[in-house]
């Protein structure tokens, strides 16, 4: 049986990579009557949040990307939440030790600190392998005196690990660049390589498509499968959305927040079928497909290796395609009223609009920021500001730069992280404010700028100042 798997880590907003991959892996199952599954791969407790896991949640389901199990719906093999089978780990974590493939390490931090940098003056990676020779008789004792340790995997001394990839091949990697990963921490959380072997493994999923910067990890995977005397699945490492420049994608050329798109009045089927075509065609090349077509056609030895490039302008074009040929007028006004054309949205800001208007007319002026996507503004925009051009961008930045770690917005928080940035360059709130308003309303008057901010919400509000800036 065909299964594949996406395991988003819930440590931010949703990416538009992971729904990338997740179609990559839907489609493939799909197209061989298989079963797709989600799975939370929350094991780093200090970056993972419950709001994040829910936002992805509802960005793949917005999406149409839904699968056959995961942590909301259920299924035979769960939980599928990897903080709920700590137990799991831990067993399979013990029964390498037992089968000699894994061994406890007591180093201190120090000691790993001064370790790694010698071995970096010989040319040489990773642990030393220190604690794999302590007798078993030391090992029970300094457990019993309650000593911390971790679990590490042995890896060989030497050799050529051999990883066939569905696309790329045998990939040769010497095990000497491989780690002697650690397993399980000090406080009996696995880390990543631990808990999705075990999972993979216990989940029946028989293909992985991921992204290519997990190649590196795969060494160790496959020697964790073999330790365990399992079956490896398929391996398909896809290639990684690119900036226009090549580089990997990157929220500081791109909005990288499926969020984003949405608030920008992209529709979900215009951004699958833009995410189908990265690295993807149909056979006929035709380009506007929806993902049954993607489904009916898909052949992953189709998936082009060259980079990807996720540029927004083809996205728009799509978008536009979408709008227009399938589309009623009467089928468009219902998708603008589901979007943001609804009583809902609108009485978010009506109240503060009430108290500036004349005039029934007054109110689209002052509203139109709210069913904006980028606002246009340029330099002469930012002329009322006091600060000059450096100084206003330096503003905008830092302001940026301390909003993207907000992950509870809501108006005094945004209004606190402004003035931290305020106060931080020690300028008056109100200079702070001018060069904001004008970045977020594209307007020189409207209703309160941390109202709007609140409003937007955390993506289309950092868009517009990135946009301010660029
Ligand atoms: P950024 O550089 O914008 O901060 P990131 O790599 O830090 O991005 P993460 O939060 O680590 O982003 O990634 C979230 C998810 O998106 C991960 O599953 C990751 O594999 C996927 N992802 C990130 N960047 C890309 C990309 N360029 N192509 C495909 N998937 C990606
Ligand atoms: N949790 C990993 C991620 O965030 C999963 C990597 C994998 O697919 O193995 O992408």
């Amino acid at each position: 049986k065909i299964r594949t798997r996406i395991a988003p880590s819930p440590t931010g907003d949703p990416h538009v990579g992971t729904a990338y991959i997740a179609l990559f892996n839907r489609a493939f199952a799909k197209s061989q009557g298989g079963e797709f599954i989600l799975r939370i791969e929350d094991t780093d407790r200090t970056r993972s949040t419950p709001e994040s896991e829910a936002a992805i949640l509802k960005s793949l389901k917005w999406l149409g990307l839904d699968w056959d199990e995961g942590p909301d719906c259920g299924g035979p093999h769960g939980p599928y939440r990897q903080s709920e089978r700590q137990s799991i780990y831990q067993e399979h974590a013990h029964r390498l030790i037992q089968d000699g493939h894994a061994f406890h390490c007591f180093c201190t931090a120090e000691r790993l600190d001064e370790m790694r940098k010698e071995r970096q003056a010989q040319g040489l990676a990773g642990y030393d392998g220190h604690c794999m020779h302590l007798s078993e008789d030391e090992v029970n004792r300094r457990l019993a005196d309650g000593e911390a340790s971790v679990i590490r995997m042995k890896v060989p001394e030497e050799g050529i690990c051999e990883l066939e990839d569905e696309l790329r091949g045998t990939i040769e990697i010497d095990w000497k660049q491989i780690d002697m990963q650690v397993l399980l921490k000090s406080d009996g959380m696995p880390t990543y390589h631990l808990a999705c072997v075990v999972d993979d493994h216990l989940m029946e999923i028989s293909h992985i498509l991921r992204g290519e910067e997990w190649i590196s990890s795969t060494p160790k995977q496959l020697l964790l499968y073999q330790y365990f005397g399992w079956e490896p699945p398929v391996f398909c490492h896809l290639p990684l959305l690119r900036n226009a420049d090549k580089s990997k994608l990157s929220k500081r050329k791109n909005p990288t927040s499926i969020d984003y798109y949405h608030a920008l009045g992209i529709l979900p089927e215009a951004l699958l079928n833009f995410l189908g075509m990265m690295g993807w065609t149909m056979p006929s090349g035709e380009e506007k497909f929806t993902q049954r077509e993607m489904i009916d056609n898909f052949d992953v030895k189709r998936v082009s290796l060259g980079g990807p490039v996720f540029d927004p302008e083809k996205l728009d074009w799509l978008n536009g395609r979408y709008i227009r040929e399938d589309h009623t007028p009467e089928q468009l006004m219902d998708r603008m009223m589901a979007w943001k054309y609804n009583r809902e949205y609108v009485d978010r800001f009506l109240p503060m609009v009430q108290q500036r208007i004349e005039r029934l007319s007054d109110a689209a002026p002052l509203a139109m920021m709210f069913f904006q996507g980028l606002p246009s503004i340029n330099a002469a925009s930012f002329e009322p500001v006091k600060l000059d051009e450096d100084e206003l961008k330096k503003t905008l930045q830092l302001i940026l730069w301390k909003l993207e770690t907000q992950r509870h917005w809501n108006k005094d928080n945004v209004m606190a992280d402004v003035k931290a940035v305020g106060d931080h360059l020690g300028h008056k709130m109100r200079d702070i404010m001018a060069p904001l308003f004008i970045a977020i309303t594209g307007q020189p008057a409207s209703v309160s700028v941390l109202d709007a901010m609140a409003i937007l919400g955390p993506d289309m509000t950092r868009g517009r100042i990135r946009h301010a800036i660029e």
